[in-house]
C-alpha cells in the first residue's frame, strides 16, 4: 500500500500559482523521522554514521537537513564534494567513494579531510603521487567480492561489476599501506542497489566482518570501521513493503558479535552511504495532465518528462501514480473511475513514459498528478535532451509552508554555455 500523500490538492494548487508544474517536493517531516529511525536501529554500534550518498539527491538544502541528523555525505566527483563542504560536513564527515579518479578530486578529498576510498589497488600509487609523495592517515579500500556473493538483479554479478579490489589485491594492498606508514583502516563494498531483502544486507555485512577479521591477523593492522555501502532497496510499488531497518540493524548486531567480537577484533564502527532509502520515498514529482489523445492507445500526456524523472525509461521503473483530486483514493484507487492509459511526457523519445499501460485514476486536462518515490536518482538524474529544462525543487517544512530549494531552469541557463547572436536575450 502507497503511505496517504503529505499534501492535498488544494495545497499543490496554492503551491503552484507561484511555482508552477513539474515540480518536484521533499517532505522535511517525512526525513527527519526516517532519518531518526535508521539511527535507531543502529545505536547499538556507538560509531555508527550514514554518509548520504550526494548523487541520489545533490540538493545542499536536503543535505543540509540531513547534517542536522548526524549524516555526512559519500560523495563521488569534486562538485559533490563542494557540495559537502558548503553545508559543513569536512574531514570524516566525508566519505569519498569514486572511482576512475582524477588527481584532483583526491587532491581535493584530502585537502578536506575526507575518508578516501579507494577502488583499485593502481591507486594507492596514484594517490600517493597525487598528494606529493605522501598518503592519509586513513584509508578504506572498496572490496568486490566477485563470484563469492550473487549481485542482485539491477547491479548484476559482482565479477562483472567495475567496481573494487579482488579478495586477493586488499592483502596486498593493506599490507603496503601498513608498509607507508598509514595508520587506520577501513573496508567497503556494495553489491546491491535497490534491494528489498533484509538478509542480504545482513549477508553483506557479515562477509565484511569476516574478511575483516581474517585481514587483520594475516596483515597485522585492526580495521577502524567497515562500510556496508548503500543499496537499501524502498517500496516503489504498492505491494511491496518498507525494509525493516530494525530487523537489519538486529541481524548485523549478531553477526558483529559472532563473526568479529568473538573472534577477537577490537569494536569497530558501522557505516553506510544509503542514498535511495534516505530521500526516496519522501519526494514527489508533482505535474499537470496537458492532453489526454486516443489513437491506438489512450496517452495521458504530462507537462513533466523524462528529464525530470529517468528511472521510468532508463530501468522501466515502477513510480506510482496519485491524482490528488480524489483525496487519499487518488493514492488507494479505491472507489474511483480508472481509466487505462500510458502515461507520458513531450520529450521526441518513445520510452518517455512514467506508466504504460497502467490503470489510473481518471484525468482530465488540467488536473494534477503526483509521481511517487521521486526523492532520490530524480530530479539529480535529470538531462536536458531535447532542450528539455530541469524543474524546480520544493522543501514542504513542518510548518506546512513549501520552500523553494532550486528554481527551475529557465532558457538562458541553457544557452549559457552558447555564444551566438540571438541567443544571448534570454
Ligand atoms: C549509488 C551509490 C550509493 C547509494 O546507493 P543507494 O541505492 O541510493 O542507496 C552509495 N555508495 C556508492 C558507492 C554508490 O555508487
Amino acid at each position: 500500500m502507497k503511505k496517504p500523500l503529505p499534501f492535498t490538492n488544494e495545497q499543490l494548487e496554492s503551491w503552484a500559482k507561484t511555482y508552477p508544474t513539474p515540480f518536484h517536493v521533499y517532505d522535511a517531516k517525512a526525513i527527519r523521522e526516517n532519518a531518526r529511525r535508521l539511527k535507531a536501529a543502529f545505536a547499538w554500534n556507538k560509531g555508527f554514521h550514514e554518509y548520504f550518498a550526494v548523487k541520489a539527491a545533490p540538493n545542499p538544502h536536503l543535505m543540509a537537513l540531513l547534517r542536522e541528523e548526524g549524516f555526512g555525505s559519500d560523495c563521488s566527483s569534486l562538485p559533490e564534494l563542494v557540495l559537502a563542504e558548503a553545508v559543513g560536513n569536512v574531514g570524516e564527515s566525508i566519505m569519498f567513494t569514486s572511482n576512475d579518479t582524477p588527481a584532483e578530486e583526491f587532491q581535493k578529498a584530502y585537502a578536506l579531510g575526507a575518508i578516501i576510498n579507494l577502488d583499485d589497488i593502481t591507486h594507492l600509487d596514484f594517490l600517493e603521487k597525487s598528494l606529493g609523495g605522501k598518503l592519509p592517515e586513513l584509508l578504506c579500500c572498496r572490496w568486490n567480492p566477485g563470484p563469492l556473493k550473487g549481485g542482485n538483479a539491477i547491479i548484476g554479478k559482482p565479477e562483472e561489476a567495475k567496481y573494487g579490489f579482488t579478495t586477493d589485491q586488499l592483502y596486498t594492498a593493506y599490507a603496503q599501506m601498513k608498509a607507508k606508514g598509514v595508520k587506520r583502516f577501513g573496508l567497503h563494498t556494495m553489491v546491491a542497489s535497490n534491494e528489498l531483502d533484509p538478509q542480504y544486507i545482513i549477508d553483506t555485512a557479515t562477509l565484511l566482518f569476516d574478511l575483516v577479521v581474517d585481514i587483520s591477523q594475516k596483515v597485522g593492522i585492526t580495521f577502524d570501521f567497515i562500510n556496508i555501502g548503500g543499496g537499501i532497496g524502498i517500496p516503489y510499488k504498492p505491494d511491496q513493503v518498507e525494509q525493516p531497518l530494525e530487523k537489519i540493524g538486529a541481524g548485523i548486531a549478531a553477526a558483529y558479535e559472532s563473526h568479529l567480537k568473538a573472534k577477537g577484533h577490537p569494536d569497530l564502527k558501522l557505516y553506510m552511504e544509503c542514498g535511495r532509502c534516505i530521500t526516496g520515498p519522501y519526494g514527489y514529482l508533482v505535474s499537470r495532465v496537458r492532453h489526454i489523445k486516443r489513437t491506438y492507445k489512450t496517452y495521458v500526456g504530462l507537462d513533466a518528462c523524462m528529464s525530470n524523472l529517468m528511472r521510468p525509461a532508463l530501468y522501466g521503473a515502477y513510480h506510482h501514480v496519485s491524482v490528488p483530486k480524489y483525496g487519499e483514493k487518488g493514492t488507494t484507487y479505491a472507489d474511483v473511475p480508472l481509466m487505462h492509459c500510458d502515461v507520458t511526457g513531450s520529450l521526441c523519445e518513445n520510452n518517455d513514459k512514467f506508466a504504460v499501460d497502467r490503470d489510473i485514476p481518471e484525468v482530465t486536462p488540467g488536473d494534477l498528478v503526483v509521481l511517487h518515490d521521486a526523492g532520490a536518482h530524480g530530479h539529480a538524474m535529470g538531462f536536458q535532451y531535447n532542450a528539455k529544462l530541469r524543474s524546480a525543487e520544493l522543501l514542504l517544512q513542518e510548518d506546512g509552508s513549501v520552500k523553494l530549494i532550486r528554481r527551475a531552469e529557465t532558457m538562458a541557463d541553457y544557452f549559457a554555455t552558447l555564444d551566438f547572436p540571438g541567443l544571448r536575450t534570454f
